[in-house]
């Protein structure tokens, strides 16, 4: 029976670590979250990233722009907290309105205030292997996996999912450590190939977004298996892996929820206190 791999444990180790970069920094540091128009999603995860920043010493500016705000009035916002002295990190809540494109507006992020890791100009570092921070659920990821102490060096690692905002970071991420990396998405899926690169994984995270995706007869004995799938069936939120079998075969899983959830707030800020240390 695999172990259960919970993100909150290693998010309050890490907690104390940025509790430290805060207090030596000497000033409290800014956040300014940006959201614009209604989601119930971005406010959940406003409220946890209030909650998370004010128990580090952060200090949490929240602005929220109506449904019809257009792109060239968010950036103009964005402009104005990029020459704010007093702002430190800048984050965009998705999903934005459809009028709004995420890559022109994260592209208008100053790069030392872009805390999501999703400048262009980070982006590019993080592919050079000389980037500072990593976007967030990448960077979650990547700590659960280090928390097995798990070498990944030359380890079978199939990542099912290739987004900009999470599968292909991570892509970076695990190269860096020497994985043997096969990254699979719906083209996979389509050729009818998913199940046997998921059986040959010695280290299996999925990111899709689809509730049984990942049949847990798949899953190979031992393996390291980490499920960011957030999906809603019923009443209940489940990941893209089947938890019951799959657990069964795996020697570390992730619930859902509780797994990468609640390590990507703690990513944000240990972001922030990065950026806030390079701005010094
Ligand atoms: P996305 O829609 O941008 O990308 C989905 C990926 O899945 C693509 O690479 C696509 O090719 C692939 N895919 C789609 N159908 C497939 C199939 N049938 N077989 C194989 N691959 C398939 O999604 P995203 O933004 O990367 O998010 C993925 C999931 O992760 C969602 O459920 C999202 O809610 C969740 N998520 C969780 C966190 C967290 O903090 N826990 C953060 C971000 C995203």
């Amino acid at each position: 029976m695999a172990k259960l791999l919970e993100g909150k444990p290693v998010a309050e180790k890490i907690k104390e670590q940025i509790k430290q970069s805060v207090q030596s920094l000497g000033f409290k540091p800014a956040l300014a979250s940006v959201m614009a128009g209604e989601n119930a999603g971005s406010e959940a995860y406003v409220k946890s990233q209030k909650k998370v920043a004010e128990e580090l010493g952060i200090d949490y500016r929240f602005s929220k722009l109506g449904p019809d705000t257009s792109e060239g009035k968010l950036v103009g916002f964005i402009e104005e907290l990029n020459s704010d002295k007093s702002v430190n990190g800048v984050i965009v809540q998705l999903p934005l309105p459809a009028q709004i494109d995420y890559q022109k507006i994260s592209g208008h992020i100053c790069p030392d205030k872009d805390v999501e890791g999703m400048h262009p100009v980070n982006i590019g570092k993080l592919l050079l292997g000389k980037a500072r921070i990593a976007p967030c659920t990448a960077g979650a990821v990547m700590e659960l996996l280090n928390s097995t102490g798990t070498d990944l060096y030359g380890k079978e690692v199939v990542l099912v999912g290739h987004s900009e905002i999470v599968g292909k970071p991570l892509a970076l991420l695990l190269l860096d450590k020497f994985a043997t990396l096969t990254v699979c998405h719906i083209g996979t899926s389509r050729a009818g190939k998913l199940e046997e690169h998921v059986r040959r994984a010695e280290v299996l995270i999925v990111a899709v977004g689809k509730a049984g995706l990942i049949k847990g007869s798949w899953i190979k004995q031992g393996a390291i298996v980490i499920d960011v799938g957030i999906n809603r069936v019923g009443d209940k939120i489940v990941g893209d892996v089947e938890f019951e079998e799959a657990q069964k075969r795996a020697a570390y899983i992730t619930p859902v929820p509780g797994g990468v959830g609640p390590l990507t707030v703690t990513m944000l800020m240990r972001n922030l206190a990065e950026a806030a240390k390079a701005q010094q």
